[in-house]
């Protein structure tokens, strides 16, 4: 597999990246993750556009151009012959003794890309997932998209051991996103989400279901809603880059609705898959 590191096309076994890399010590660094369909990267302009405000947030310059990068996404795809997959990149503050500030402006930072063959969960779209609770522990900025990952990783951890797909986290009672992903609700026809503030990630995925709400003319309210009124929702369904659209069918061992994936749901499945690069794809 071919990776880029800060300018180069090197072959991961061939890749060393510096002990002394802040991302290494600290998660002092942003990400992201663009999908493949059919060759073509899905929302890539969305997605670079949020790692260029993620670096801003916390002072990264990053030293290449949105272009450039894009122009990196689709060489990896075609050293690495991906069809449909991801490209995974990330911006570290770079190599530099270890210290909790800043270095100094010599030290660049340090960007890495690979791409990965995967396929969609369609499965899990079909069906519907479970999902536990677990309280949102994380810090007061989840609006960066940042490497900093640990309280992401506990939560889907005790998801995994309770058997279900993500974590459904919680904060002051409400309801905030997944672990790795938005959330969303449905009560009566209308569709709810968390606000785009500080404590959730806006997603990409999330911000194409509201303009699909839109487009199908399903109500659609960036409002907050409690763990309480998650139980008594009619649908719950989550969305990421990687698991698309997909329904929740459990929380924390209890049915939605009537345990099976929701009616507007499907709907918005169903105009998701008609606006990605090939939609008949399998
Ligand atoms: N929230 C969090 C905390 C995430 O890590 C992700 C996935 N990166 C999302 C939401 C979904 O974002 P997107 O639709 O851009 O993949």
């Amino acid at each position: 597999m071919v990776h880029f590191i800060n300018g180069e096309y090197i072959n991961k076994d061939d890749v060393s990246v510096s002990i002394d890399d802040r991302g290494y010590y600290f998660g002092d660094g942003v990400y992201e993750v663009i999908k493949v369909y059919d060759g073509e990267l899905y929302t890539a302009h969305e997605h670079l556009s949020r790692l260029f405000s993620s670096a801003e947030k916390i002072k990264i310059d990053i030293s290449f151009t949105e272009s450039e990068l894009l122009q990196v996404a689709k060489e990896l795809l075609t050293r690495n012959k991906i069809s449909n997959g991801q490209v995974y990149m990330q911006v570290t503050r770079g190599v530099a003794p270890r210290q909790h500030n800043f270095p100094s402006q010599e030290v660049l930072p340090m960007l890495t890309a690979y791409a990965l063959e995967t396929k969609r969960p369609l499965d899990a779209i079909e069906k519907g997932v479970s999902v536990k609770s677990v309280i949102d522990v994380r810090w007061l900025l989840c609006d960066i998209k940042s490497l900093n990952l640990l309280g992401s990783v506990l939560a889907k951890q005790e998801a995994k051991e309770a058997n279900c797909f993500e974590a459904l986290l919680h904060r002051d009672g409400f309801v905030t996103e997944g672990s790795s992903t938005n959330i969303f609700g449905v009560k009566e026809g209308v569709v709810y989400t968390h606000p785009a503030t500080n404590l959730v990630l806006n997603g990409i995925t999330r911000q194409v279901v509201l303009r699909l709400c839109n487009e199908l003319a399903i109500p659609c309210v960036e409002k907050e809603f409690t763990l309480e009124e998650a139980f008594n929702m009619d649908e719950l369904f989550l969305t990421s880059t990687t698991s698309e659209i997909m329904p929740i069918t459990k929380l924390d061992g209890q049915p939605i609705g009537n345990g099976q994936p929701g009616l507007q749901t499907k709907r918005l499945t169903e105009a998701f898959n008609l606006q990605i690069p090939v939609s008949k794809m399998k």
